[in-house]
């Protein structure tokens, strides 16, 4: 089975590199394990652990049951103690693989396929890297009736969990059954995402296959044994809504036994409290007659009958609607601009706008309708936040709903009441915790809202309710009754601008919010965040110093990222931990954090700073993508290799960017006399195109250069300096043309250690909207032609002839 491995730091990046360089390619996968203390190591077989998985379950089986019931959030879970800082051990046992995939320059990842086990004699070496003498441990051929009745047994536990499991592929059943060495199977299953990799270390170390599958045998059976139980508690969860249904039945009862003795006219009072209620709510007089004309179906109704629960539901909806409740807006310029500047850094055009709406407010009052601003960016740069602030700087009350995964038409507009537990949709659900009708209403990831032919669109609901023509009268299916939403000031959010249909784009006025520089972000940290958490932790800034030193190693080695929200989480746990200390045994008075210290806190850094490639290579070019986090880089690499012409495509690419390909391979064929190549060079060689970066969408026209720059790269030779990023469209005749996301682009190249960047000349005029620091770190260089972007990106011929190239 050969799986990808991340090489995560130096000492196993220089064992890859030895070992591919090496007659087998053979490695050694060792893991490590925490070593107990003495107590710990007694104590039966990780009892701690299972509670954990325990506690888990029944968290997932408590929100299951929740969301069935319709209600929203997660249950709250006291959060486990934090586990003390341990020592580690190396495994006597580890697998032996084989690199069967490995690219020497850049890649951070390795494809491995496992051989055997390997059993650690001795280890030779520590330093550079570890180097173990090991004795290879292959399975012993074992067909006895022992080693049968130990497989039919696992065999039939599997067939009944996956049983339980939704969603798994038939082909996963195929495959175990297929298995004939008890060994391979024990293996296999221990390979599934369901065990731990604590257990997985277990089952290696065992090297006899009968014992593996018995011991593999307990393990399933107490996952089956805790499926079993998920299953009883969410019967449970079942039982409990019965239970409230006879309780119900039961005061009915009460009541029809007090009506019968005359005891107390508790019907009457009933119905006199909700009319009182009607009053008070100030509804309009049609909503008030409706509601009135049910507190009457409420008297008429027999003291048993069901309907009496729905009634109630209902009246109370009506009830505690804002129907009346208007907040006075504060329109003051000044005090709006402070709240603003003290809530977020920067984001200069979006304040200036949000002011201009609150004058023209002030000046117009109610006569120009509100125009509905939507924040385009990706997470992380304050688009909520920013919702919240404004209904902060007017004095408005705020609401939030998200709209990420909405499928269906009836979360935002209610399921009509004769369905069974019918309720009304979000939006009337967020007007009633507004508690006014004129609230700042965020609509979060508007551009996440999904579509389902059976179900409704949810997007034609949406336009309902932001279209000022017609949300004056929004009607819930729930309610059946206009709401009036044209006071309420709605903000929607967005990462991306394109998935968001265009009838709706059209309503929205899109404000883009883009990432931050480095430069943007310390400034955030230090004045923002970091003031923010300690406050929140309960600290002081005396007692906790983070030196610049240190903001700026959080930013660069434990985030990457076009916002701050990871910035946010690792100042926090920063925080925690310093608070831990603070909190325990003979505290220090004060402690700072530099850069080297933040290691000690928050472990070994998540990303490496810096990601150009690290030699001019032949046959791949960088370019630069805009993503919903922002923008990336994004090497494109090109192969040559004997054949009949073809061009291959790889790396899921969509359509136009396929287009692109085609088009710059067309230019390049047309030049085949100018690079030296023989007249029928294509006829014999195909093209080998390959985009890998696997988490960036990739379509779109602006990888156009690019690909150009890596084909004829690989076709005359000439290396690609590393340090140069480019973006631009191309057209057959080898004219650049402009494309869309500069700053986004510029912005990655800059924090992936680009020195040069490319881009189309008619771009230009985008140059001013990016950062200084951007615009200073690097050469912007323009262009017309790929005459120009080829002079920029390839280094001079090295050796004579088209090469082809090997990228291994
Ligand atoms: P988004 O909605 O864009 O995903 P959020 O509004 O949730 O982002 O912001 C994430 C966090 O980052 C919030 O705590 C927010 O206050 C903070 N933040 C983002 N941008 C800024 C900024 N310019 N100044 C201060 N804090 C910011």
């Amino acid at each position: 089975m050969s799986i990808p491995f991340p090489i995560e730091d130096e000492e196993a990046a220089k064992v890859v590199e030895r070992a591919s360089r090496g007659e087998h390619r053979h490695v050694l996968v060792l893991t490590e394990r925490p070593i107990l203390a003495e107590s710990e190591a007694t104590s039966p077989n990780g009892v701690e652990h299972e509670e954990s998985e325990l506690r888990a379950l029944l968290a997932d089986a408590i929100s299951e049951a929740a969301a069935h019931n319709g209600i929203d959030g997660e249950p709250e879970w006291i959060p486990d103690p934090e586990p003390e800082p341990q020592e580690y051990e190396l495994c006597g046992v580890g697998v032996i693989a084989e690199i069967a995939q490995f690219r020497p320059s850049g890649s951070r990842h390795v494809v491995l396929q496992g051989i055997a086990r390997g059993i650690v004699t001795e280890l030779v070496q520590q330093d550079p890297y570890l180097v173990a003498r090991v004795v290879r441990q292959d399975d012993p051929v074992d067909s006895t009736a022992e080693a049968e009745a130990a497989m039919t047994a696992v065999m039939e536990q599997v067939e009944n969990y996956i049983s339980m499991l939704p969603n798994v592929p038939e082909e996963v059943l195929t495959m175990v059954r297929g298995v004939e060495e008890p060994g391979w199977l024990a293996d296999l299953i221990a390979f599934s995402p369901e065990f731990t990799s604590d257990q997985r270390q277990d089952l290696l170390e065992i090297l006899d296959p009968v014992e593996r599958l018995r011991r593999l045998s307990v393990l399933i059976q107490k996952r089956l044994d805790v499926l079993n139980l998920r299953q009883q508690i969410q019967t449970e969860a079942q039982a409990g809504m019965d239970k409230q249904q006879r309780e119900y039945y039961l005061r009915e009862q009460l009541r029809a036994i007090q009506k019968e003795l005359g005891e107390s006219g508790t019907e009457a009072a009933v119905a006199s409290e909700l009319r009182e209620k009607i009053d008070a709510a100030g509804m309009p007089e049609e909503v008030k007659a409706k509601a009135l004309v049910q507190v009457e179906r409420l008297e008429q109704q027999h003291p048993f009958s069901p309907e009496i629960g729905v009634i109630r539901g209902y009246l109370d909806w009506l009830i505690e609607l804002p129907w009346a409740v208007e907040t006075e807006d504060r329109l003051d310029l000044t005090e709006a601009a402070r709240v603003l500047s003290e809530d977020h850094y920067g984001l200069e055009k979006v304040k200036e706008r949000i002011l201009e709406f609150i004058a023209v407010r002030k000046l117009a009052g109610d006569r120009l309708r509100a125009p509905i601003l939507c924040f385009v960016g990706p997470p992380g740069v304050g688009k909520t936040s920013l919702g919240r602030s404004i209904a902060r700087a007017i004095d408005r009350n705020y609401v939030r709903m998200s709209l990420g995964g909405v499928r269906d038409e009836a979360e935002i507009r209610g399921h009509r009441r004769t369905y069974v537990g019918a309720m009304p949709g979000r939006v009337i659900k967020a007007l009633k915790d507004a508690k006014s009708r004129n609230p700042v209403m965020v609509l979060d990831e508007i551009d996440k809202v999904g579509s389902d032919a059976f179900r409704g669109d949810p997007s034609s609901a949406l336009l309902e309710v932001l279209d000022p023509e017609q949300n004056t009268t929004f009607s819930d299916h729930y309610l059946e009754v206009p709401f009036d939403l044209s006071k309420v000031i709605f903000i929607t959010t967005a990462n991306l601008l394109e998935p968001i249909p265009p009838a709706l784009r059209d309503r929205m006025e899109i404000i883009e919010v883009s990432g931050y520089t480095e430069v943007e972000k310390m400034a955030i940290g230090r004045q923002f965040l970091l003031p923010k958490t300690l406050e929140t932790h309960g600290l002081t800034p005396e007692q906790l110093t983070v030196t610049d030193d240190a903001l700026r190693r959080l930013i660069r080695e434990y985030t990457e990222e076009s916002g701050v929200r990871n910035l946010e989480r690792e100042i926090g746990s920063l925080c925690r931990k310093v608070a831990r200390i603070l909190a325990g045994d003979s505290p220090p008075s004060e402690i700072m954090v530099d850069a080297p210290q933040v290691s000690d806190y928050l472990g070994i850094p998540k990303y490496d700073y810096g990601l150009a490639e690290e030699q001019d290579e032949i046959g791949v070019a960088t370019g630069a993508a805009v993503t919903s986090v922002g923008g990336d880089l994004l090497g494109i690499e090109v192969l040559i290799m004997p054949g009949k012409g073809d061009l291959i495509l790889t790396g899921q690419l969509g359509d136009v960017m396929q287009e692109s390909a085609r088009a710059a391979l067309s230019y390049a064929r047309a030049r085949t006399g100018d690079y030296g190549l023989a007249p029928d060079f294509f006829d014999r060689h195909n093209i080998h195109v390959h985009v890998p970066a696997g988490a960036i969408p990739k379509d779109g026209p602006s990888a156009g250069i690019t690909m150009a720059t890596a084909l004829i790269s690989a076709l005359t030779g000439r290396q690609v300096r590393k340090d140069v990023a480019m973006t631009g469209e191309i057209t057959l005749r080898g004219k650049v043309l402009p494309i869309g996301g500069l700053r986004e682009k510029t912005v990655a190249a800059h924090r992936g250690g680009i020195k040069t960047f490319i881009l189309p000349r008619r771009n230009a005029k985008d140059l001013a909207e990016l950062p200084g620091v951007v615009r200073d770190g690097m050469e912007l260089i323009q262009v017309d032609s790929l005459e120009q972007v080829l002079a920029a990106a390839l280094l001079p011929k090295a050796q004579a002839g088209p090469v082809p190239v090997q990228v291994a």
